[in-house]
């Protein structure tokens, strides 16, 4: 479980393929065609925005658990 991030994606980022290959410190992966967010790998997020702009807008949130901030593309 993360203490700092936790990322919540709906369905339509779930369909977005290139995600698995965009983040820079891999959070996402392909599973059985659909992307999924790696639990344990949250915390590792640089808040660098790239997946909220690959994404169709409002289908990626990052709640930043440390201030109740939650962005989202
Ligand atoms: S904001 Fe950047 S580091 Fe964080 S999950 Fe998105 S692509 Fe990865």
């Amino acid at each position: 479980m993360s203490l700092f991030i936790r990322i919540e994606l709906n369905p339509a980022a779930e369909v977005v393929a290139s995600l698995a290959g965009l983040c820079p410190v891999n959070i996402f992966a392909a599973r059985d065609g659909r992307v999924v967010v790696l639990e344990e790998r949250q915390d590792e997020c640089t808040l660098c925005e790239l997946c909220l702009k690959a994404a169709p807008p409002g289908s990626i949130r990052i709640h930043k658990l440390y201030s109740d901030e939650v962005l989202s593309g």
